[in-house]
């Protein structure tokens, strides 16, 4: 059943955590959703895997600069947010596979921070027709290695017993997870407050943005779109899922 917890501040989440293949995924499935969170006191932190080194068109781009460049556009989005902090691994852009190495770095980042909320890729979106649309294979790791870190490896104290004999880092249950899905949604966040944020935090990747009033009608056809079904007028969509 679809539920919204727009209206109902209470259920902000105290501590979140975005975790994305690319900096910017996070920005365009769930700016809206964190400002709007983080504006009414959530803790958000993102955790970006990939060095985004593949995200140019330009044929004399140095890979090395474009992975300065677009964390720092991450950190300024975050900024802009109200994003506490940015982690970054350094796994290859296009190359992102669900390993025990991604796994852990992630399960690191979620005993950190210990989110109640973890949001990331519904790793099921393989394709989209109508909208003519294949998900990057980076986004589909990112989203499964998020779900087997969340379940069960940060959660039981012997998967990744390192953590804690060098880390000191206690395992951790993570209460829900949101996964960004274009199409199959349970659950609605009322951006329309926050919505100016969001095209901000977008704005602030410049080098990812070609066509930024394109970029703003796109954004709010979608928002619009998912709003229409949430009963509000702009909105993002998720499948949540609260884990028992
Ligand atoms: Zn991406």
């Amino acid at each position: 059943m679809a539920h919204s917890d727009s209206d109902n501040p209470q259920k902000v989440p105290r501590i979140v955590l975005g975790v994305a293949a690319h900096p910017d995924d996070l920005d365009f499935s769930s700016a809206g959703t964190v400002a709007t969170w983080a504006a009414a006191g959530a803790e958000v932190y993102y955790l970006v895997l990939t060095n985004g080194n593949k995200g140019s068109a330009d044929r004399t781009a140095d890979p090395a600069a474009l992975t300065e460049l677009r964390r720092q556009e991450q950190r300024d989005a975050a900024a802009i947010l109200g994003v506490k902090d940015v982690f970054f691994c350094d796994y290859e852009d296009g190359a992102l596979e669900v390993t025990m190495d991604v796994k852990r770095d992630i399960a690191r980042i979620i005993r950190q921070v210990r989110p109640e909320v973890v949001i990331t890729f519904d790793p099921c979106m393989l394709y989209n027709a109508d909208m003519g649309f294949i998900n990057h294979p980076d986004h589909r790791a990112a989203g499964q290695a998020t779900l087997d870190a969340v379940y069960p490896l940060a959660r039981d104290h012997l998967s990744f017993p390192e953590l804690y004999r060098d880390e000191g880092l206690e395992p951790h249950n993570v209460s829900a997870v949101l996964l960004a899905n274009f199409t199959n949604q349970n659950y609605h966040v009322n951006i329309t407050e926050c919505f100016d944020t969001k095209i901000a935090a977008i704005m602030a990747h410049t080098s990812q943005v070609a066509d930024p009033e394109a970029m703003k009608n796109m954004m709010r056809t979608m928002a619009s779109r998912i709003g229409a079904s949430a009963g509000v007028s702009l909105a993002e969509g998720f499948m949540r899922i609260d884990i028992a």
